[in-house]
């Protein structure tokens, strides 16, 4: 008679403390942090306009210029989110989505909050605008879109401020 195998497991949580660069995308970050601007990148050669913001323009290569784009934008897609990571969770049930930005070109992919969220509030072709948070530290998670018809609202909450108009 053999002994049967026993797995012993503890639980444990490793921390890391690191630091990451954002290389030659950091200007969009450091404007956002400090003047709640959304920059995005414009080709040199055909024109295209970019964001997320590209160093390069990636369909002919050429070097790109910063321009300052419009907080508003329209939804391409979205979806509800159910279920997320720990640093988000408070927030479910939320929007996210591929918004473009008026000027823009591309998607940007961002959160997308409702006071009333139903998927009618951000179907595709509703038009939202950027919130920022009052304390913004460089990061995608400095702002988030909003219904245009919620954005008087989601600024004069004490957390959350506008950005330009
Ligand atoms: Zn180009």
């Amino acid at each position: 008679m053999s002994e049967e195998f026993q797995d012993h497991q503890i639980r444990d949580v490793i921390k890391i403390n690191y630091k990451y660069t954002m290389g030659g995308q950091s200007k969009f970050f450091i404007e956002l942090m400090n003047n709640k601007k959304l920059l995005g990148t414009k080709c040199a050669k055909c024109g295209k306009t970019w964001m997320p913001p590209r160093i390069n323009c990636s369909d002919c290569y050429f070097p790109t210029d910063w321009i300052e784009l419009k907080q508003t934008g329209t939804i391409e897609v979205s979806t509800i989110v159910w279920y997320t990571t720990s640093a988000f969770i408070k927030a479910v049930p939320y929007g996210i989505g591929f918004i473009k930005l008026d000027g823009a070109e591309t998607s940007l992919l961002q959160g997308i909050f409702s006071e009333n969220l139903v998927p009618s509030k951000i179907k595709k072709g509703k038009r939202v605008k950027a919130v920022f948070n009052k304390e913004r530290e460089g990061k995608m998670t400095d702002f988030f879109f909003v219904p245009e018809d919620e954005y008087d609202n989601w600024i004069s909450k004490p957390e959350y401020e506008g950005g330009k108009y």
